[in-house]
């Protein structure tokens, strides 16, 4: 069915039967603007064509060094770039923004998360992307001008430097790397460890997004922390090794784990000011933060076409049998579509709450989909491998990479249980008003059963009055 064109005259022409489109629902098909539909069809036809193709290729680069940016990822960048593909994550409330919301660029990942790095090609990884955002959210114009713009054009790469090894770093009030004045009030003097921050080896990466402890005594927890841009080619930060992911090294960005010793850095570096990290990292934790969630969808789906060639594919038969002939099969087939359609109302849904109502609204929606979708996404690709047989643990498939990226969201950027913990906190604050609700149903069941003559019989019905008065004993705080 070709989409009404007088109805949406401005918009490319769409055929809602064919991918992209085919997956959205109707609803969200309505809310995309002319822009965006050429977007989306340019990124399907970019990573149909000039990624997927290209996978083994990339990998066979890659080998040759590992710590470098392999060649053909470089061109594609550039391809991408000159296509008008670059950025297109940065939400339209920004300046720097080419123009989609959230909703829009959301349809735009899941078809970039097909390919792991497919996003890379079009600027639109990890952790550039919450990064971007940041410096385009806070920093002046001095260091937008030096930092904000050649990461915006691709001309390097950038980490966000939070996590530590001695504290909790889900909770941020506990960052206790070192940040203290210099004499003279000139530099900044850095010194402990981090982790994750993407690795220095490789010679694109140029900055550190850091945060660390400058005012460890302040009484407000949330004004000790200070955000610092960080070159990498500061003398005393040193990354002592790569750490792998499950075995995987994800070169050539990679996972460091860094020493800062006496790193000195002017105090122009500051991000906003000192004490308000916390500030910055809250702001960082918008659209940015289900990106991965919006590109697993594109993984799950991909696994599914692994699982959908294996069973109908005549040269493996069990028995005698297609594998998709088996009823448990075509069971499992049918339970992971809907799992993949439910991941991905939930996501489109958190991305237009915060088109709607602000990044701050889409608090519950955010924690929705980090809950859901990367457990998700890595039960469905676990499946898929175990329909794809033996080969589907090996390199023959993309799938163990693709599990294993499912499997490190639900830690990566805040782990789910910290979601949960959130969730469930709201929940629990609500049951008061759930409780009078129920309180109130019981008072007309009262009425009722007086006008029925029931009195004697319902006797024994639960007494909420009683339920009050120990909840307000018990003084349950949530
Ligand atoms: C592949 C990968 C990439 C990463 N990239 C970066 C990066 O670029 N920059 C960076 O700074 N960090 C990065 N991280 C680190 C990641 O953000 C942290 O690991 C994460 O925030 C958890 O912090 P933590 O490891 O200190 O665990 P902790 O904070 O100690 O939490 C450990 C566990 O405690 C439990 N827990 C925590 N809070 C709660 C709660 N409220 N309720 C119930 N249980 C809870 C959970 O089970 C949780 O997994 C990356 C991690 C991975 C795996």
């Amino acid at each position: 069915m070709a989409l009404n064109t007088a109805m949406m005259s401005t918009k490319p022409e769409m055929d809602l039967t064919q991918p992209p489109f085919k997956s959205y629902p109707a609803w969200v098909i309505e809310k995309l603007s002319p822009l965006a539909v050429e977007k989306i069809q340019a990124v399907h036809d970019w990573v149909e064509t000039e990624c997927v193709p290209a996978e083994a290729i990339m990998k066979a680069q890659l080998a040759k060094n590992r710590w470098e940016t392999p060649q053909l990822m470089k061109q594609l960048r550039q391809k991408a770039k000159a296509r008008g593909l670059f950025n297109l994550f940065l939400p339209k409330s920004f300046k720097e923004s080419p123009g989609l919301t959230n909703l829009e660029y959301s349809c735009c990942a899941e078809i970039m998360g097909r390919v792991y790095w497919a996003a890379q090609t079009m600027n639109c990884h990890a952790p550039e992307t919450g990064n971007i955002e940041l410096l385009a959210k806070y920093c002046n114009d001095k260091q937008k001008k030096q930092w904000l713009e050649p990461l915006m054009n691709g001309d390097f790469s950038s980490a966000y430097s939070m996590t530590e090894p001695d504290v909790a770093s889900s909770d941020a009030t506990q960052i206790s790397l070192d940040i203290s004045k210099s004499s003279d009030g000139k530099h900044y003097i850095i010194n402990g460890r981090k982790l994750y921050g993407n690795a220095i080896w490789n010679p694109a990466m140029k900055l550190y997004i850091l945060m660390g402890c400058s005012d460890p005594t302040n009484p407000n927890a949330h004004r000790r922390h200070s955000t610092l841009l960080v070159p990498a080619d500061t003398p005393g930060l040193t990354m002592t090794r790569n750490l792998t992911i499950l075995g995987y090294d994800h070169a050539p960005e990679g996972h460091g784990e860094y020493f800062y010793d006496n790193v000195k850095i002017p105090v122009e570096n500051v991000i906003l000011g000192e004490g308000r990290a916390f500030e910055i990292a809250q702001g960082r934790l918008g659209p940015g933060r289900i990106h991965h969630c919006m590109r697993l969808i594109g993984q799950a789906e991909r696994a599914y076409e692994y699982a959908l060639i294996r069973c109908t594919d005549p040269r493996k038969k069990p028995r005698g049998r297609l594998i998709g002939s088996f009823d448990s099969q075509i069971e499992r087939l049918a339970s992971m579509r809907l799992e993949i359609d439910a991941m991905r109302l939930v996501v489109l849904n958190a991305a237009a709450t915060m088109d709607i109502h602000g990044n701050k609204s889409g608090k519950y929606v955010i924690a929705q989909s980090k809950i859901l979708v990367p457990d998700t996404a890595a039960k469905i690709i676990d499946e898929c491998m175990q329909i794809y047989g033996g080969q589907g643990l090996t390199q023959h498939t993309p799938l163990p990479e693709m599990w294993t990226y499912a499997r490190f969201v639900r830690v990566a950027d805040g782990p789910d249980a910290a979601h949960r913990h959130q969730v469930g906190r709201g929940e629990l604050r609500g049951a008061d008003v759930v409780r009078q609700r129920h309180k109130r149903y019981r008072e007309i069941a009262r009425r009722l059963e007086k006008e029925l003559g029931m009195e004697e019989e319902m006797r024994n019905e639960v007494n909420w009055e009683y339920l009050d008065e120990e909840v307000k004993k018990a003084g349950a705080k949530l």
